[in-house]
């Protein structure tokens, strides 16, 4: 018997959730974010399931890129992030790569490439996020300089929100004024426009423009700090589980695991299980975050340790040695355990390493 901790991936909600994005943009396009290992949920696998339904992907890097074209994906695959050596370039332009562009410097490297065909460039606009991107003001002067390359087909304007996911930005930048930052630069200038993740299309319909791009939606997690009809019908598409392998009981006033934090009361019937933070289970967990166990629910007791943690079994009947534990998944929401550990879904779901398999159904 192999180490019972699995990433089951759903694949088909995957596509339903893609679909449901989709529906949002019924006038342009929606790229699917499959960056970072599809948020841990396997690249290659979930570009393969979303294949007949996506014209373009997007990933952070070349290497992403790469990993998809030699998986046999077709489509133009965006790179978010842009490139970040000239060596790039014709790599870019042999397999029909898309590139952001964010600094002055990358239009003198690409302005010097001898490329097989020209690019299609995503021009970063920093309407507000201050990560990447040329400032409003520069937009019109850049993005005539590129349009009159040799090396360039087709020129986006791009922008990327800091807070679409909040329902009060309160006393922060917000989407209207990131948007009309970039609609004001687009105007006149007859460019496409893509400024939409998930957060946005679900929440803001006035940001949907020509491209979109839909990244932990179709992973089934809402990105929305508040209730949303559209965040119900995702459809969660990691489950994250394991098996409960020893159980004893704790009497009271002993304690379980590194730093003793769990103290017991009463007799408890702790199970241990095999997750732990090396494989991505995230240590920060507090006392009382919930896990599932033959589908009811539970409560770590303890720290969560490297290969293992420990749960309260009193409450559930018949549970033991062998009984499954789901950390996240359909029943119980990523977002729940992300607050459980001061951080997000995003965070969870990207964690997951390399030791847990994943297994598509
Ligand atoms: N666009 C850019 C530039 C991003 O960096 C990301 C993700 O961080 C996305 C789109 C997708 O965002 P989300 O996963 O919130 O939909």
């Amino acid at each position: 018997m192999s180490r019972p901790a699995v990433a089951r991936i759903h694949l088909d909600n995957i596509v339903h959730n893609y679909q449901l994005a989709r529906s949002l943009c019924p006038h342009g396009n929606a790229l699917a974010v499959v960056k970072a290992d599809a948020y841990g949920h396997g690249a290659v696998a979930v570009a393969r399931a979303l294949s007949e339904h996506v014209d373009t992907f997007a990933v952070a890097c070349i290497e992403e890129a790469l990993e998809l074209r030699e998986a046999g994906i077709q489509q133009p695959v965006l790179l978010l992030e842009g490139f970040f050596t000239a060596d790039e370039l014709p790599v870019i332009a042999d397999q029909n790569f898309w590139t952001a562009i964010q600094r002055p410097d990358q239009i003198d490297q690409l302005a010097a490439a001898d490329l097989s065909q020209p690019l299609n460039i995503w021009l970063k606009v920093d309407t507000g996020m201050h990560r990447l991107g040329f400032a409003p003001e520069q937009v019109v002067e850049v993005a005539k300089r590129l349009q009159a390359l040799p090396q360039v087909r087709s020129v986006t304007l791009m922008t990327h929100f800091a807070n679409a996911d909040l329902a009060e930005p309160a006393g922060r930048i917000d989407v209207p004024t990131q948007s009309q930052r970039l609609f004001q630069v687009a105007e006149g200038l007859g460019l496409n426009i893509s400024m939409a993740n998930s957060a946005a299309l679900m929440a803001h319909p006035r940001t949907v423009q020509q491209w979109n791009r839909p990244g932990i939606m179709l992973y089934g997690s809402s990105p929305l700090d508040f209730q949303s009809d559209i965040a119900d019908q995702l459809r969660p598409a990691m489950t994250l589980e394991s098996k409960v392998i020893a159980t004893r009981i704790v009497e009271p006033g002993e304690s379980v695991g590194y730093g003793s934090r769990f103290v017991a009361d009463k007799p408890t019937l702790v199970g241990t299980v095999a997750m732990g933070y090396a494989d991505g289970y995230p240590r920060q967990a507090v006392e009382g975050t919930p896990v599932l166990v033959n589908g009811q629910r539970t409560r770590i007791v303890g720290r969560v340790s490297m290969d293992m943690m420990t749960i309260d079994l009193t409450p559930i009947e018949g549970a033991g040695v062998g009984s499954v534990v789901e950390f996240w998944g359909e029943q119980l929401s990523a977002n729940e355990v992300a607050a459980c550990a001061d951080t997000i879904s995003y965070h969870l779901f990207t964690g997951v390493t390399r030791r847990v398999p994943r297994d598509y159904c």
